[in-house]
């Protein structure tokens, strides 16, 4: 078992070794290493299984941080810091000769962001060095929110979660590449579609829910949370608009189910997890993969999850759903 604790210091003195620490964010939790250490972010990539195309975000301890990252900053960049950061946004900009290319996949272009978690924040603040930092799970599966569901995946593999509870957004940020000056939604995520649009008018989407065609399939994705199946539980899922019309399907089998707010009666359902009786999408969003986590471990032959209403944060919501069911 690794350590599962709140000593920062612990956590400095590990980061200082270039070795790994998993830390809370109000996303999910990051596998976190030193961005300069090829022995750190090779860890990464090996402990997570992660192919190496797929480039990792920078965590930064402030805005004023940010040009020792990237050497340019568009003015709706600093718009967007100004409103969210630290926050669930992260930026895709033109990276500094000093960023390794191992952190950008071989691109000139770097993803940073300013987190939003007090102990995290404090971490930063003491190191000399930003920290790469992926979500704290094997590639593809569902993404970890609290120090346990790391812990359930790593056990010894690394040597200490940093334990800041369970995470607030408990959704991945949302990721903002630019053409030329123009902002571009390359990932949906926690911060919502609309809110950005209120900071800097209306934005396009390059990478939302669709299949990729086959050039997508055979080149690195522009931003690779967009992999088709990816967020996943283990147990076969579908993703419904009707629960209960999508029972009457099956028959014999032990089932899970996922619904927003509205409670369901069947016989055949084994167990229900309803993520936010009061209709509230951030609530949901909070708990939507520690429910899929929860489902996965019933030891169920199949999960029913409702689709959510498309709009705000349920457009991200089913963003991640839609990737949690393609099947393998
Ligand atoms: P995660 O595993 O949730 O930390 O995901 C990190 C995500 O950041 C990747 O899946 C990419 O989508 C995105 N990303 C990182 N660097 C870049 C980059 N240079 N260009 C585009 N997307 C990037
Ligand atoms: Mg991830």
């Amino acid at each position: 078992m690794s350590i599962i604790s709140k000593d920062i210091s612990k956590a400095v003195a590990i980061l200082n070794t270039e070795e790994l620490v998993a830390i809370p964010t109000e996303t999910v939790y990051g596998l976190a290493g030193n961005i300069f250490s090829k022995k750190a972010i090779q860890l990464i990539f090996e402990t997570k299984n992660r192919p190496f195309f797929n480039p990792l975000i920078v965590h930064i301890h402030s805005a004023e941080q940010l040009p020792e990252i990237v050497r340019y900053i568009p003015e709706k960049a600093k718009l967007l810091t100004d409103a969210f950061w630290p926050g669930p946004l992260t930026l895709v900009l033109p990276k500094q000769s000093t960023i390794p290319d191992i952190i950008t996949a071989g691109k000139d272009t770097v993803a940073v962001r300013v987190p939003n978690h007090p102990m995290t924040l404090a971490l930063l603040n003491r190191l000399d060095f930003p920290l790469a930092a992926p979500s704290a799970n094997p590639f593809g599966s569902i993404s970890p929110t609290t120090a346990k569901h790391v812990n359930d995946y790593f056990k010894d593999a690394i040597q200490m979660v940093l334990d800041g509870g369970p995470c607030h957004r408990g959704i991945e940020s949302t990721i903002i590449g630019f053409k030329g000056d123009d902002p571009i939604i390359y990932r949906l995520g926690s911060t919502s579609i609309e809110a950005i649009e209120a900071i800097v008018g209306p934005i396009a989407i390059k990478n939302t829910v669709t299949e990729p065609n086959q050039s997508q399939k055979e080149h690195a994705p522009e931003a690779p949370g967009m992999l088709e199946r990816h967020y996943a539980p283990s147990t076969v899922t579908v993703l419904v608009n009707d629960i209960s019309e999508e029972l009457k399907k099956h028959k014999n089998k032990r089932i899970g189910v996922l619904a927003f707010h509205s409670a369901i009666d069947h016989d055949s359902i084994a167990f229900k997890i309803i993520v936010s009786k009061r209709k509230d999408l951030l609530e949901a969003a909070s708990k939507l993969y520690d429910a899929l986590h929860q489902l996965d471990k019933q030891n169920l032959d199949l999960i029913i999850v409702e689709r959510f209403p498309n709009f705000d944060l349920g457009k991200t919501i089913n963003d991640r759903l839609q990737r949690a069911t393609v099947q393998p």
